[in-house]
């Protein structure tokens, strides 16, 4: 039966205030829309395996959506980027779209406390011919920073880097990635918008992790903001992505 344009309207509403909707647009439909026309058809085959696969797992609300892997898959060319980072992998659309970007002798530093979902992905990633490029440590990113750090080689030596993992962790990402990255390189936090709740009146039913991980969140978008090492740009792709170009 068709629906009355105020059904629809409430119903397109009522998605839109779903965790884990993957567009901040006001309409579904120009969702829809974006990724009919100009995503799907161009997402790289071993892309589109990768989604169907993660689409069946339950953690799936956490996976990169396919206009993300398209915009970081973009970006990456567009910097010339070869030597990366990610620290959130999941079951690795993000690593896929990076490691089909980078060239042949690209690297990727990949961290997550979770294999097991990295290896679900991992022989898509292998059969599309790009696994050389990715390096994968399992565990907390955080003292793999540390170490970095103090050993001292690998200041300034990043290109690009992605976070998407904690969010109570991202500031203390922030204070070692400023070191990593290169001077004109650029690091990119995903989530920076969590779900719209960033402009959440203070008694929204919001679900109990986004409650929680959204204080995190508006204290990273104010310490960036705030940054002079860092020009940023902040994007309404996905759930929000934040670019920081390092400046010195
Ligand atoms: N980028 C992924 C993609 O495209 O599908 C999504 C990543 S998912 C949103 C967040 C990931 O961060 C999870 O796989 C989780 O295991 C990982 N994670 C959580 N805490 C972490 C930590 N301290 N260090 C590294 N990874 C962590
Ligand atoms: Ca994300």
């Amino acid at each position: 039966m068709a629906q009355t344009a105020s059904a629809a309207t409430e119903n397109q509403a009522g998605r839109h205030q779903e965790v884990g909707h993957k567009s901040l647009l006001q309409s579904d439909d120009l969702y829809q829309y974006i990724l009919e026309t100009s995503v799907y058809p161009r997402e790289p085959e071993p892309m589109k395996e990768l989604r169907e696969i993660t689409a069946n797992h339950p953690w799936n609300i956490m996976t990169t959506s396919a206009d993300e892997g398209q915009f970081l898959n973009m970006l990456l060319k567009l910097i010339n980027a070869k030597n990366t980072m990610e620290i959130g992998v999941y079951t690795g659309y993000s690593l896929l779209a990076t490691a089909l970007a980078l060239p042949d002798d690209g690297k990727i530093l990949a961290m997550d406390i979770n294999k097991e979902n990295y290896e679900l992905g991992l022989p898509v990633i292998e059969k599309a011919g790009v696994a050389h490029k990715i390096d994968f440590k399992e565990g907390p990113a955080l003292p793999v920073l540390d170490q970095m750090i103090a050993n001292g080689k690998y200041h300034g030596s990043f290109d690009f880097i992605f976070v998407d993992a904690d969010k109570d962790n991202y500031l203390n990402y922030h204070k070692r990635l400023i070191d990593l990255v290169k001077v004109g390189g650029v690091i990119g936090y995903d989530n920076t918008l969590w779900n719209g709740s960033v402009v959440a009146p203070p008694d929204a039913p919001l679900r109990k992790y986004v409650r929680y991980y959204r204080d995190f969140v508006l204290e990273l978008n104010k310490a960036l903001a705030a940054d002079p090492r860092i020009e940023i740009c902040q994007l309404p792709v996905g759930d929000g992505i934040t670019l920081c170009r390092r400046l010195s």
